[in-house]
């Protein structure tokens, strides 16, 4: 009888609903094809993750200035949507008085991925708007790469405003022109300008009031040179922002233009000690090298910045589709020249993932012995080992007696190798740092545990990207040297831990030695034995199915904005 009572209740429920109005018809705007259901299915790929931080590290005039860049970064947000597309803020507001079935679903994903195109789709359009502009918002409408070539030959003066990352171009009339951001996003720009001017004046710590300052005159003038450099003099702050037009993704026409984004963080000072001690080694880790001794690179520097943080706020670009979690800038190879790049790792966006993907991941395909190794601090400095091992190894080499660079003796094997290459000499190096006394050997064994979780995502999205290449070459590896084994009846991987150590090794080897050789040959020949995906690896990956794809950040410091004192200062 209680059952029988209980759907009486929700009959009612229907029933009330059902005369208060129509059947609700489906969103008009959806792009053909796209079902409601089918969007908030594409919604619930991304589990909703708070990216939160210990606020009691700040001091009073930290959080003021935190305030003022979250407020900032919003007004960035506001330009970057209109880089992705000039429409954008019409379709927003479309979006949010029109009615039906999938609305929300709709709004939430437009959210994500900053416009109605799904750049997990290879930007196909979810709204029904027709296809993205390969120059996104940065181009005249119908422009090809030919009318800008056919412009610069006859206007060759144009040539620095028109490659510039820092203009837009228009049409005026039948005529071409370059517009400064400054000039495109005048309010915005202003206005960001200002609220950095006011945190520079709130800041307590001299470098990271010149940043501020010096990024304020650029968003105003657009020659962003001097706040570069003045970014990587940025010392001893635990604020630390990086706020404006960097990363040329977005202009699929030309690669030209940069699209603003924000990252404000929060250094966390332990873990960038831990970080200099592992700067003191790099000169070991290159001597050992499994590679012979003529090929290792002893003249390189060894001078590379890098800061462990936590994210209290992104914007612009940093907002839009997959989250990251680590990043290399500034791109000026003037300032790049002059004091080198600064690598940024965002541990509690990491910490998010590897809750939220890379443990679901574990759990479902990898043997219970594997998963309860895996751990979030040998993962995450797995992570590190990774970006680090980027800047070990051959560098600039000889082939037939000319002097080249690897990347160009690899050419379009290059990406996929040097990502494989980063992943096992990381590895590696884990090993030569606990010779070392840095981390002890059970660490070291988490850290391949969790390398394996690592490699199931990564070939989850296919390899027709570097690094699914990557992870499938070293897939195909362990299971050719008998270190993974597939086991049918529980659909699970299981690995011997300590064979995967010495097959990892030997990859090593292979990987360092073809790069020093420049062998484009035998990069090409390893990629193709190394390069299927076998049954069993097809079979794992179908597990994964409802696996979230990313993380949708929450950030809980935005609603401390106005208690933070985001007004204007006394
Ligand atoms: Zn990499």
């Amino acid at each position: 009888m209680w059952t029988n009572g209980r759907i009486w209740l929700v009959w009612g429920a229907v029933l009330v609903v059902g005369c208060a109005q129509q059947p609700e018809q489906p969103l008009g705007m959806l792009a053909p094809g796209v079902t409601p259901d089918g969007l908030e299915a594409r919604v619930g790929e991304f589990a909703p993750a708070v990216i939160g931080f210990d606020t009691a590290v700040l001091a009073p005039w930290q959080k003021q200035v935190v305030a003022k860049l979250i407020e900032a970064s919003d007004v960035l947000h506001g330009v970057y949507e209109v880089q992705v597309s000039p429409r954008n803020p019409q379709w927003r507001a479309q979006l949010d008085s029109a009615r039906g079935t999938g609305k929300e679903a709709a709004a939430a994903y437009f959210a994500i991925m900053v416009g109605p195109w799904d750049r997990l789709e290879h930007d196909q359009p979810f709204l029904d708007v027709g296809p993205k502009p390969a120059g996104a918002g940065f181009y005249p409408e119908g422009m090809t790469p030919a009318d800008f070539d056919a412009w610069l030959a006859a206007h060759p003066e144009d040539r620095p405003a028109f490659t510039s990352p820092f203009t837009v171009i228009r049409r005026q009339g039948d005529d071409l022109v370059a517009v400064p951001y400054s000039q495109a996003y005048p309010a915005e720009l202003e206005r960001a300008a200002e609220l950095l001017r006011e945190a520079a004046s709130v800041s307590q710590n001299a470098s990271l009031s010149r940043f501020l300052r010096s990024r304020a005159e650029a968003f105003l003038s657009d020659d962003y040179y001097r706040s570069d450099m003045d970014w990587m003099d940025i010392q001893g702050s635990a604020v630390e922002p990086t706020i404006g037009p960097y990363e040329v993704y977005e202009d699929g026409l030309l690669g030209y233009k940069a699209s603003f984004e924000s990252f404000i963080t929060v250094a966390d000072s332990a873990a960038s000690a831990d970080l200099d001690v592992l700067k003191s080694h790099l000169r070991s880790l290159e001597e050992h090298l499994p590679i012979a001794d003529r090929y290792k690179n002893l003249d390189r520097g060894f001078e590379s910045p890098m800061k462990v943080v936590d994210v209290a706020y992104t914007a612009g670009e940093a907002r839009s589709g997959v989250a990251t979690i680590a990043f290399n800038l500034p791109n000026d190879e003037r300032v790049r020249a002059a004091k080198g790049s600064k690598k940024v790792m965002l541990r509690n966006v990491s910490q998010a993932k590897f809750n939220g993907i890379l443990v679901p991941i574990a759990e479902r395909v990898l043997a219970t012995d594997i998963v309860e190794r895996i751990q979030f601090q040998p993962w995450f400095t797995n992570v590190l080992m990774h970006e680090m091992a980027h800047g070990l190894g051959p560098g600039f080499i000889m082939v037939d007696g000319q002097r080249t660079t690897v990347n160009e003796a690899l050419r379009d094997l290059y990406s996929a190798i040097e990502e494989a290459k980063a992943d096992v000499t990381g590895l590696h190096n884990l090993t030569v740092l606990a010779d070392e006394g840095v981390y002890d050997d059970l660490f070291v064994r988490q850290a391949f545990a969790g390398h394996l979780a690592d490699l199931l995502r990564a070939v989850r999205f296919g390899a027709s990207e570097a690094h699914g290449r990557a992870a499938l070459l070293q897939l195909d590896w362990h299971v050719d040297k008998g270190v993974l084994q597939y086991d049918t009846a529980s659909g699970k991987f299981d690995a011997n831990i300590q064979a995967m150590i010495l097959a990892n090794r030997q990859l090593a080897t292979e990987l360092l030695t073809l790069e020093a050789e420049g062998d484009y040959a035998r990069a090409g020949a390893l990629l193709e034995r190394y390069g299927t995906v076998p049954p069993e690896l097809r079979d794992a990956i179908g597990q994964l199915d409802g696996v979230p794809v990313d993380i949708r950040p929450e950030y809980p410091a935005h609603a401390h904005v106005d208690a933070w004192g985001g007004g204007a200062p006394e």
